[in-house]
């Protein structure tokens, strides 16, 4: 990896901090910030603003560019899947999902996970490292540099490879330039952190962030849930949805988004649905089904409609919140579940 200080990495205040040690003056941190995030400037030599000085300064010692975007991959649907490169090599995944108002920007936090659930493309390749808050950054700043002005992202979901909150300094770090007045100035609601349940980090990025929280719940029963999503064995179901319930950020204007995806003969009975609201009461929450998108490394397929229906029609006559969310992406295995680096031989270009 580059040993030149990253940009991205810097918060705005340690930005300023750092550029008044080293004798500039303090506005020439909001020009910087000006041209990298507004901009989408990454050369120093074009910011032409700054003296000569300076710019010779940045080029010798910063580094802007910590990812490169190898390939897209563009769905039938219109999602995009950015493949990028870190600069010691590692290969990692970003997914723009367009929708009627808005475009939603699925960043990876980590190259692979720990956590190996069992449906989950990332979870089979291993854990290789945490990305820095610059490789988080940079897959916004490589988004919005091909989607170009007239299309913004206005969205931010961290559910691409990896799971946050075993990353949630370099998360936070990230989140802190995704909502700066300076830099990208994204107001924290449009910002989704998804866990599968690691509690003791739940209450700190709360507290640190008013983004909205999503927990990837998948099961009704600490049996299935064990199966699906191994962390289970050591924060069962009791204890996840204990911390959900006492935690005094969650209320009715902020509410838990639950993901649950529905897996054939796993999870979508009308047991299981019947169980949710039980399970979930006390927790202001909606929740997301999302029919499985099967890949190579799981063996769990979706079910059919009409079970789909079903699931979702006892959730409605609970008096439950509940989206059913279409698959994006999936012909390109940018769906969720999906992200994998897999090689470009692999995946379908479209475009
Ligand atoms: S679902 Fe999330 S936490 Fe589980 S293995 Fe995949 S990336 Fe990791």
């Amino acid at each position: 990896m580059s040993e030149r200080t990253s940009f991205k990495d810097l918060s705005p205040d340690e930005l300023r901090e750092r550029l008044e040690a080293q004798g500039h003056e303090r506005f020439r941190a909001d020009q910087l910030l000006a041209w990298v995030y507004r901009r989408g400037v990454a050369e120093p030599e074009a910011m032409t603003d700054l003296s000569k000085a300076l710019r010779e300064e940045l080029c010798a010692e910063w580094n802007f560019r910590p990812l490169s975007c190898e390939r897209i991959d563009v769905s039938k649907d219109g999602t995009r899947k950015f493949s990028l490169r870190t600069n010691d090599g590692a290969l990692i995944e970003s997914v723009v999902i367009p929708e009627a108002r808005r475009n939603t920007l699925c960043v990876s936090t980590q190259v692979g996970c720990a956590l190996a659930c069992s449906f989950c493309a990332t979870g089979a390749m291993g854990f290789d490292r945490n990305l820095q808050a610059s490789e988080i950054v940079d897959q916004l700043c490589i988004a919005r540099e091909v989607l170009g002005a007239d299309d913004p992202i206005t969205n931010i979901v961290f559910m691409g490879m990896g799971e946050p909150l075993m990353n949630l300094p370099n998360v936070l770090r990230a989140i802190e330039i995704f909502i700066a007045p300076k830099a990208f100035a994204m107001a924290p609601r449009r910002i989704t952190v998804s866990t599968v349940g690691v509690i003791s980090r739940i209450g700190p990025l709360l507290e640190a962030a008013p983004v909205n929280l999503a927990v990837s719940l998948h099961a009704t029963t600490n049996a299935v849930r064990d199966e699906l999503v191994p962390l289970n064995r050591s924060v069962p179901l009791e204890s996840l949805l204990g911390t959900l319930r006492s935690e005094p950020r969650i209320t009715p204007r902020r509410p838990v988004f639950f993901e649950y995806t529905l897996m054939a003969g796993v999870n979508d009975s009308p047991e299981d649905a019947g169980r949710l609201p039980n399970l979930l009461r006390g927790i202001p929450c909606r929740i997301n089904v999302i029919p499985m998108n099967p890949h190579p490394d799981a063996p769990q397929r979706a079910p059919e409609k009409a079970v789909v229906d079903r699931f979702t029609q006892v959730l409605h006559e609970a008096g439950m919140i509940v989206t059913l969310r279409r698959s994006r992406g999936s012909d390109i295995a940018a769906a969720c579940g999906q992200l994998a680096r897999r090689a470009p031989r692999e995946a379908t270009t479209q475009s």
